[in-house]
């Protein structure tokens, strides 16, 4: 099992778009970290709207599903998870905000976006501009307050912080030079173009657009490529939505894991 003192990170891109590699870990803990980014990390999103008037050609329910789907920035330091709120969930300024939608399109047709949505206080506003909602014809309107509240992913989707959070190996590509012929079949074959001939030697260019995908043996007439990995070092890869920066939504997700691991800890002590 892997020591707590071997395991390092390389941060390979740290913005919108993540990508990280952590050594010394186990599958287990990989997909725990990944579940985790996924399903414990708090954000804001719109939860129930109170529809005034909606003359859109939307249902009021897709317009509320469209609505609940826009990332909002997120304040941890100023709201509470319902459950966690003195208000017993029941909805307060402690743990939830108000979103003003109103437009008309009086000129011609509108497509109205996120940019639309006026937030009750300047801590909770959509996290991008421009997202579209509904377009609406000449003479159609919409009109509502929509509720936004923290929630974790777990519960539903719109709660995830990030679009997408994955893991895969870290490749290993092994040729064997005394039966490789030099032939470039393989370099022609990998979808990725991440192979090459360097010094007379089939060489993995960039280890972290190698897919895994096996294409390279497949392409060998001489069995010389072996494509293996390295099950104690992962490239983890996820997309920020802009609820929270990334740094946070990572250390979020250990925190849950800590938190969790110390809960259980507490139980069976208490046995
Ligand atoms: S496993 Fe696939 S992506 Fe990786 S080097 Fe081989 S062909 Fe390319
Ligand atoms: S396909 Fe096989 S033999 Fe040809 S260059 Fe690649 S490893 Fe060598
Ligand atoms: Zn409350």
């Amino acid at each position: 099992m892997s020591d707590k003192r071997d395991i390092s990170i390389e941060i390979i891109e740290f913005n919108e778009k993540v990508k990280f590699i952590v050594k010394g870990i186990n599958p287990t803990i990989a997909n725990t970290i990944r579940r985790a980014i996924l399903t414990e990390v708090p954000t804001m999103a719109i939860d129930y709207a109170v529809i005034i008037e909606n003359t859109s050609v939307l249902y009021d329910e897709i317009l509320l599903h469209r609505l609940s789907f826009i990332p909002l920035k997120t304040d941890l330091e100023s709201y509470k998870l319902p459950e966690k709120c003195e208000c017993g969930g029941s909805g307060c300024s402690n743990c939830q905000v108000r979103l003003y939608l109103e437009v008309e399109a009086e000129e011609g047709s509108l497509l109205v976006t996120s940019s639309h949505l006026v937030p009750e206080d300047g801590r909770t506003f959509p996290a991008k501009e421009n997202i579209p909602i509904v377009k609406l014809e000449k003479g159609q309107k919409v009109i509502l307050e929509a509720y936004a509240r923290l929630g974790l992913g777990k519960e539903k989707a719109k709660w995830q912080p990030v679009a997408a959070c994955a893991y895969k190996y870290f490749p290993i590509i092994e040729v064997n030079e005394q039966n490789c012929s030099l032939c470039e079949d393989c370099i022609e074959r990998c979808p990725r173009k991440t192979l090459a001939l360097v010094d007379n030697k089939i060489v993995l260019k960039n280890p972290l657009e190698c897919s895994l995908c096996k294409e390279c043996e497949k392409a060998c007439p001489e069995g010389a490529i072996k494509v293996k990995y390295d099950d104690s070092c992962f490239i983890f890869k996820f997309e920020n939505l802009g609820a929270l920066p990334s740094d946070v939504i990572v250390e979020k997700a250990l925190e849950a894991i800590v938190e969790k691991a110390l809960e259980l800890k507490r139980l069976l002590s208490s046995k």
